[in-house]
């Protein structure tokens, strides 16, 4: 019996691939994302954020609730499912909603304020383009319990610091307010009036959030609904005392602190839990002037999940958005430089035992064992190596090394045997000497 052909390519048009919107992420993007993760995780810690891990999937509830049902998220792009008990889950479509539910079913809210970061997939059935896809991820913050302008303006110090963090310094930061429960009660009634003027050139979803829930329309990208919105009221001068007071508050913080911003009275956000502060950072960069990120103050997220009344703020941004401005030139990655390549198998063991020896000492190296000699070295080359450590059995029995410096053009450099004693030493100097080249 012939057996299959395992390596054939040649139905390549019938192979599986990744869902529509959805990406393998491997290689360099692979890096970037660890970079970004690492990066923006420490500036969260620098503020006294700890990590959560929530479920990818939750209750549909937990969302429809939380979000919204006649947010874009909630009504059009959530994967929502009857699981085998018949019970209706969605795959999270962003993180707040699932980080709050933890905090309440997990009673976390006893001591307050808490301080959480988290990151990972969120699923929206979006239509995929640039930046844009049906799984993305998010690193976000939440930060709850502490009801003031200087926790907001501290989150928006540290979404911006964040960006800084890796690399992305031309980025502007919008800002609005959403008042309180009686200025959104007001504005409503404002909007409506003006909206209901207009309501036969509102775009088709907007003629049905008009009926649902009017303020989301000032949030649409129709340019039918832009048109009209252009002449709206704005909530500004709807503000009651205390929330224009709060406003004020938060504006005056960001001027001292040195941070640009400008208000945009139309950032309602695509989620109907904000309240009081809304914020978003969009890129500056000429070849991608998206949202890179945002967030906001809510004051009745965790009551909605029968926890106490307590506000909390938060804030999110986009990672497949940072990659795509990144600059692959600034990922500090320490490259591999060394490699221990034994001549033959019989000397595997020891090659092995002393390429441990190598790592242990902050000296990353690779082990390559696998083809011959020459095959070993073609592959030290493809990698990058620039000083194989070459273990024989002649280096074996007189406890030395055949050091090849992969990339000298002197010959006579090219091959020097050294004492195993001194091999650490010696690749720690030519390693410092290669940096300060
Ligand atoms: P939002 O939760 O909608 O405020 O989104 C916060 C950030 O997540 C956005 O500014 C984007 O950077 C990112 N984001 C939202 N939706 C997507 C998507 N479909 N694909 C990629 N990134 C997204």
């Amino acid at each position: 019996m012939t057996p299959p052909d395992f390596f054939d390519m040649g139905a390549r048009d019938n192979m599986f691939r990744p869902v529509r919107g959805m990406k393998d992420l491997y290689g360099p993007d692979a890096e970037k994302y660890n970079f970004i993760f690492t990066k923006i995780k420490a500036v969260g810690e620098s503020y006294g954020f700890n990590l959560i891990y929530t479920p990818l999937l939750e209750n549909t509830d937990v969302f429809q609730r939380s979000i919204g049902d006649e947010t874009d998220v909630v009504s059009k792009e959530m994967y929502t499912f009857l699981d085998k008990g018949n019970e209706s889950m969605t795959l999270r479509p962003e993180g707040t909603a699932g980080v709050i539910r933890s905090v309440v079913s997990e009673n976390l809210a006893q001591k307050l304020p808490i301080k959480l970061m988290y990151c990972g997939e969120m699923f929206r059935y979006d239509r995929p383009q640039k930046g844009r896809f049906r799984q993305f991820r998010q690193i976000g913050f939440e930060y709850i319990g502490d009801k003031s302008p200087y926790t907001d303006v501290l989150l928006i110090a540290m979404a911006a610091e964040s960006l800084q963090a890796i690399g992305i310094l031309d980025f502007n930061i919008k800002i609005n307010t959403l008042g309180d429960e009686e200025t959104r009660e007001n504005y409503t009634k404002a909007i409506v009036k003006y909206l209901s003027r207009h309501e036969e050139n509102l775009s088709e979803d907007s003629k049905l959030r008009f009926k649902r829930n009017p303020l989301r329309i000032l949030d649409s990208k129709d340019k039918r609904d832009l048109d009209i919105c252009s002449m709206a009221p704005i909530i500004m001068d709807y503000l009651n005392k205390e929330s224009r007071q709060y406003f004020e508050k938060v504006c005056k913080l960001l001027e001292a602190c040195k941070i640009n911003y400008e208000i945009n009275n139309f950032l309602v956000r695509g989620l109907d839990y904000y309240s009081h502060t809304a914020f978003e950072i969009q890129s500056a960069n000429t070849s991608y002037r998206e949202a890179l990120g945002g967030g906001g103050r809510y004051d009745k997220l965790l009551s909605i999940f029968g926890g106490p009344d307590v506000s909390g703020i938060g804030f999110a941004l986009g990672i497949e958005r940072l990659m795509l401005i990144l600059k692959n030139g600034i990922l500090v990655r320490e490259p591999i430089r060394v490699a221990v390549i034994p001549v033959d198998e019989p000397e595997n063991d020891y090659s092995f035992s002393i390429f441990r020896e190598l790592q242990t000492c902050g000296i990353n190296a690779d082990f390559i064992h696998i083809g011959n000699l020459s095959k070993k070295m073609k592959t030290a080359d493809r990698l990058g190596v620039k000083i194989a450590v070459i273990l024989g059995e002649a280096e074996m029995k007189s406890g030395t090394a055949t050091i090849k410096i992969m990339d000298s053009s002197d010959t006579s450099e090219k091959h020097k045997t050294i004492d195993i004693n001194k091999l650490t030493a010696f690749l720690k100097w030519n390693i410092e000497e290669r940096d300060r080249a």
